[in-house]
């Protein structure tokens, strides 16, 4: 019994039926052992475990935002059982041996999904991540243990070695989001992610791989043939996407905005093998040269999309594209040297930040939020703040259905890949239970989302209570 109950805390309750087979074993175990009086008592423990409800939660007295709607419900209970919420209901809920939580009219509503996000590339500097994987993946398991406690129950990682790190998280070594990966950006030389000097330059074909590549920050691939190795590479490893960059980028030094990297079969062959392995591609693209050559490759999502004219934004919504779109902070900007080309670089983009979510509103484009924060923890720490930055454009019902409800729409194009098979970013019956305690009501108030230390009072992932600071 002791070692059933056990089972299912430490493997993680997703893994039940993997803990229920060795309860069998425990228990035909046990039963071999024991005789009598204590086979008796074994039996009535056993016979409690098996029934009761002890890892059961029941929230009381709750408005719920379900991470779709534009209000929250009457006031309702909700029942957790395992990892996924079993019942919701205005009347009350018979949920004997549960712990009950006191909700005292506060609003529950699904954990936040920051769709780009660079799990391994916020706690080192370039240098780091690049050189001591050691060292950063250390430093990037105690960011996750703060990006969960900020309330981001999931992460989509576009672009960083973060295998190691999602194992660590789902095994319960380490607290954090579940991170859906893509591994190793995939550039082009000279491309965005491509971080070499000129002085590694010419590389050899078929020489070695700069600390980058090792690493697998981003891989430079220059040919079909090379993309489908990569590809195929990042999905050995575990990817559950691709992230190619189809055109210029802000932050690495040798690829202008204007250039168009890939070509046309090298992304084809990007979305040949996303597709043999059931899944998409993510492209990074500003410019409409990039955004139309990756859609004409099929590429299904789109990233940034900055710079692009009001007909892609046409095309984007005639064909159902995801758009990834980033209220990117200031201070990404305002950091970047003056007079460096990196500044050069962001001084164009930055205007069309606000272009492009008016473009996706009229056009009513698939829109997805993330921050794409990059080697801050002091700009991590405003991962809320931004998800609020949204109320320039969108109510706060609808900045937070995107965050939740629409951000898990795009992790499930992951299809067969997907790694948290079950339904993400939404409170209804059935969902995995991916839950935030806030006091407040968010939906009058978007700013609550930026103080989530004060706000948020219990942050729950996969039925398990990661913060609790309601008071018994
Ligand atoms: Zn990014």
């Amino acid at each position: 019994m002791y070692l059933k109950c056990f089972e299912q805390r430490e493997t993680g309750k997703h893994a039940a039926s993997h803990a229920a087979a060795t309860f069998s074993l425990v228990r035909t175990t046990f039963v071999t052992l024991l005789s009598g009086r204590q086979l008796l008592a074994a039996a009535l423990v056993l016979g409690f475990c098996a029934t009761a409800s002890a890892d059961d939660i029941l929230f009381e007295n709750v408005r719920v935002f379900d991470g779709k709607g534009d209000a929250l419900s009457a006031p309702s209970n909700v029942l957790v059982k395992g990892n996924v919420i079993e019942r919701i209901s205005t009347d009350p809920i018979d949920a004997a041996g549960a712990e009950r939580i006191a909700g005292n009219g506060r609003t529950l509503m699904p954990g936040l999904i920051d769709a780009h996000w660079h799990a391994m590339l916020i706690a080192t500097t370039p240098a780091e991540a690049m050189s001591d994987i050691g060292f950063a993946n250390l430093a990037a398991g105690d960011e996750a243990t703060d990006t969960l406690m900020r309330g981001f129950t999931t992460v989509r990682d576009v672009g960083g070695p973060a295998f190691g790190l999602k194992r660590a998280i789902d095994r319960g070594i380490i607290e954090g989001p579940r991170i859906y990966p893509s591994g190793a950006m995939m550039t082009v030389t000279s491309g965005h992610g491509d971080f070499r000097e000129p002085s590694d330059l010419p590389r050899r074909v078929g020489g070695l791989f700069t600390p980058m590549e090792r690493t697998g920050g981003s891989i430079v691939v220059d040919s079909p043939d090379e993309v489908r190795l990569r590809a195929r590479e990042q999905f050995m490893q575990g990817a559950v996407l691709l992230k190619v960059t189809a055109g210029g980028g802000v932050s690495s030094p040798h690829s202008p905005l204007d250039v168009t990297t890939f070509t046309l079969p090298e992304l084809r062959a990007a979305v040949e093998i996303a597709e043999n392995w059931g899944t998409y591609v993510a492209a990074h693209a500003f410019t409409p040269e990039a955004i139309e050559m990756a859609i004409e490759a099929g590429v299904k999502n789109i990233e940034h999309g900055f710079l692009m004219s009001e007909e892609d934004a046409k095309l984007i919504a005639d064909k159902g594209i995801w758009l990834g779109l980033q209220p990117l902070h200031e201070a990404m900007r305002t950091n970047l040297p003056e007079g460096s080309v990196e500044r050069a670089k962001a001084d164009e983009v930055w205007p069309g930040i606000d272009r492009t979510y008016r473009l996706a509103k009229k056009y009513k484009i698939n829109t997805t939020w993330g921050t794409d924060i990059l080697f801050s923890r002091a700009l991590a720490t405003q991962q809320g703040a931004i998800l609020a930055s949204l109320s320039r454009w969108y109510t706060p019902a609808e900045a937070l259905a995107m965050a939740t409800g629409t951000n898990a729409e795009l992790l499930a194009l992951s299809g067969k890949r997907n790694p948290y098979p079950g339904k993400l970013g939404v409170v209804e019956e059935g969902a995995l239970a991916d839950l935030l305690l806030v006091e407040g009501n968010p939906l009058e108030n978007l700013d609550l989302v930026a103080d989530p230390a004060n706000n948020f009072k219990i942050i729950m992932k996969d039925g398990k209570i990661y913060k609790n600071t309601v008071a018994k």
